[in-house]
Parts: C-alpha cells; sequence; structure tokens
C-alpha cells in the first residue's frame, strides 16, 4: 500500500486544543516537524490575528483551513444579517492566514423551527451571498457536510450529495467541499459523490477514526486506525481524483486524546498517519 506523504499532514487544532493554547500548538506543530496546521476562530482570537499569521508563518506552515464560518439560518433579518457580518469577518481572517480555505459548518433550524426545507433553503441563499464577497476577494469556500445526527443544531447539509448540488447551482468558482470521514464515511454515495466533485471541489480532506461503540456523538472520535474506517481507501480516491491538499487530523477526545500528553498525541498522529491513511 502507497503510504502518505509526511508533508501532507495538517493537525486540526481541536486535536489538542484541551491541552495546549494555540501559540503551544503552533510551536508543538513545528517542534514535530508537522508542516500544516487549522486553527479555529476562537483560539487566533485570543493569540491575535497578526501574532498568529506571524508565528504560523516563522515556523513555515502552511494553513491548510479556516475554522469555520457558516451558521446562516437565523430566525430573522437581522439575525441571519448578523451571520452575515461574521462570516465576511471570517473570510478576512482567513486571508490574513492565508488559509488554504474558510470551512463552513452551514447551520440547523434556527430557534424553535422545525422547518427544516425552510432552513436549507436559507443555508443556500446565506451561502449565496457570502460567495458574493469571498469570490471578490478570493478566498474558497469549503462546504463541511457533517453527519445527519447534526441536522437540527449543526449543519442541515449532511451528505457529499448535497454539497454537491449546492456548488451546481452556486457554481463552482470558488465554492468547494472539506470532505471529512467522520461525517461521511458511512455514505453509500461516498465514492460516487466524491468522483462527482472532483479535483476542483475537493477543498479539504479531514481524518479521524469512528469508534465502535461511540460513547459521545461529538467528543469521541477515534484515531486513525482504531476505528472503521477505511481511512487509506479514502484517501487514495481522493489523490486518485487529483486532490494535492492536506490530510488534516481533526479529533474531538473527551476521555481519550484531550487527556494525554499532547506531545504523545503529536507522535501518534505521525505514527498512525503512516501506517493508517
Ligand atoms: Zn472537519
Amino acid at each position: 500500500m502507497q503510504a502518505p506523504d509526511k508533508n501532507r499532514l495538517s493537525i486540526n487544532t481541536a486535536t489538542v486544543r484541551q491541552q495546549w493554547n494555540l501559540k503551544q500548538i503552533i510551536d508543538g506543530c513545528a517542534r514535530h516537524d508537522i508542516r500544516g496546521i487549522s486553527p479555529w476562530r476562537d483560539q487566533v482570537q485570543a493569540l491575535g490575528l497578526q501574532q498568529t499569521a506571524q508565528r504560523i508563518r516563522s515556523n513555515e506552515l502552511f494553513v491548510s483551513g479556516y475554522c469555520r464560518g457558516g451558521m446562516f439560518p437565523g430566525v430573522d433579518a437581522q439575525a441571519r444579517r448578523a451571520a452575515d457580518e461574521d462570516n465576511r469577518r471570517a473570510v478576512d481572517e482567513a486571508l490574513a492566514l492565508n488559509a488554504a480555505c474558510l470551512v463552513l459548518v452551514v447551520g440547523g433550524l434556527p430557534g424553535e423551527s422545525k422547518d427544516l426545507a425552510g432552513a436549507r433553503s436559507q443555508v443556500r441563499d446565506g451561502l449565496g451571498r457570502l460567495l458574493e464577497y469571498a469570490r471578490n476577494v478570493g478566498m474558497p469556500l469549503a462546504i463541511e457536510p457533517l453527519h445527519p445526527m447534526y441536522a437540527a443544531d449543526r449543519a442541515c447539509v449532511n451528505t457529499l450529495e448535497q454539497a454537491n448540488d449546492l456548488c451546481d447551482e452556486l457554481g463552482d468558482d470558488g465554492l468547494g467541499i472539506a470532505v471529512d470521514l467522520y461525517h461521511t464515511w458511512w455514505d453509500p454515495k461516498f465514492y460516487a459523490q466524491l468522483e462527482r466533485a472532483g479535483r476542483k471541489r475537493i477543498l479539504a480532506f479531514h481524518l479521524c477514526d469512528w469508534l465502535v461503540p461511540t460513547r459521545d456523538l461529538l467528543n469521541d472520535r477515534g484515531m486513525m486506525g482504531d476505528g472503521v474506517i477505511d481511512i487509506r481507501a479514502a484517501r487514495l480516491a481522493v489523490e486518485a481524483l487529483g486532490f494535492t491538499g492536506a490530510h488534516e487530523v481533526e479529533i474531538f477526545s473527551a476521555h481519550n486524546w484531550w487527556q494525554r500528553d499532547p506531545d504523545e498525541v503529536l507522535e501518534t498522529c505521525k505514527a498512525r498517519h503512516q501506517s493508517h491513511c
């Protein structure tokens, strides 16, 4: 089996966020010779945007994606306008960090709503508005479909097919998909929809494993190799389509990896990247 390129490994900062602040994570990646990083907005805000950009540059790291924008549906026009403004700020921050894309978790049902179709059309409209802004400044937007268990509260775009449909509808200039295996591995159309997305639309590739049993739907993701996802098959498939971006490890793990020495976590990510991705 063809081993992955070590230089493509990227750490989504959520993976060690309970142990380290962003400055420590940047230094940790550099120390472990991990070249990619994907930071979250709250951490960047805490460290300062310019300071973050400068530290990432001076350590010669690349930013595989910026987490995150989205949350388009709102209870009223005012709420949607506030989301629009915040999303434009996220685009600007992603530019300052020279991120490969801004990752979008699109949002679920607003307030007490039960109108899932309505939420999905609010997502399409909000995405369209943001896309206009992002295209002008040259920041690619990556729609991240989330597992359907999050349809109500985080993202009502739940499959690669839905994300592809949005790209068809809005035009895929500057718009694509963040393929996160945790959210998409189960989908019977996974490989067909990857192919439909093709090289142009696949903007990010997020890795972790699905544990059996999964004890917490948000914070019990597995290290690559500890679960049931054929990560290597998926990675070879996206690369066969021409994807040359990062293999971004994103593990939320309240009871295991967040409890460990973060240096050990990064070393394990490196080793499992080679053996299981
Ligand atoms: Zn992800």
